[in-house]
């Protein structure tokens, strides 16, 4: 079972909270393992950790996050570090070298990241080449990295499950 977490960078809680909320939920949807958030937000922290504790999981975030430290201390545990950016070479190319590591760190911006980034990161990795989303570049990576089983993983200790159905909500309590 590889470890995937994610970097969130940039969070301005005056305008990022929605999308920073949801690059946590999309990250734990599809397989990381946690999240990292560079700056304070304890609403984020703590709806996601709502959402956790009902739907189950592991699913960690951790705000107040020194983002070089986060990197150098990841690199230095022999992790790797891969910054999604609309700059770098496209996913479909390198998604393949990439799965061979273990722990994986996915970097993620919210306006222009700091420069240094392009040079710290391993690998600098485009979901295509035009502008999109941090939550959509996130989720296509994701799903590169792990090939389409993660769609199918469960989250054990949940509260509340979904029942699929073709038409309406249905959910259960467990
Ligand atoms: N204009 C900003 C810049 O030049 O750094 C990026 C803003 S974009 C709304 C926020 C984040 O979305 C980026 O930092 C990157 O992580 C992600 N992103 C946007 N487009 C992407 C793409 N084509 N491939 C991968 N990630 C992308």
């Amino acid at each position: 079972m590889k470890d995937v977490r994610v970097l969130r960078l940039g969070h301005r809680p005056e305008r990022d909270q929605r999308v920073t909320t949801h690059v946590g939920l999309t990250a734990r949807a599809l397989g990381a393992r946690g999240m990292y958030l560079a700056g304070r937000d304890a609403g984020i922290v703590a709806g996601i950790r709502d959402v956790v504790s009902r739907w189950g999981g592991d699913f960690f975030v951790e705000d107040g996050v020194p983002w070089k430290k986060c990197i150098r201390e990841w690199k230095a545990s022999g992790g790797v570090v891969v910054h999604l950016t609309m700059y770098g070479e496209p996913v479909q190319e390198r998604v393949a070298d990439i799965r061979e590591n273990d722990r994986i760190l996915v970097v993620v911006g919210a306006e222009k990241v700091p420069g240094e980034i392009y040079l710290l990161a391993d690998y600098n990795i485009a979901v295509t080449n035009q502008p999109h989303s941090e939550v959509a570049g996130l989720a296509v990576f994701l799903d590169r990295l792990f090939e389409g089983r993660e769609l199918a993983w469960e989250f054990p200790g949940a509260r509340i499950r979904v029942v699929p159905s073709p038409r309406g909500k249905r959910c259960e309590e467990i």
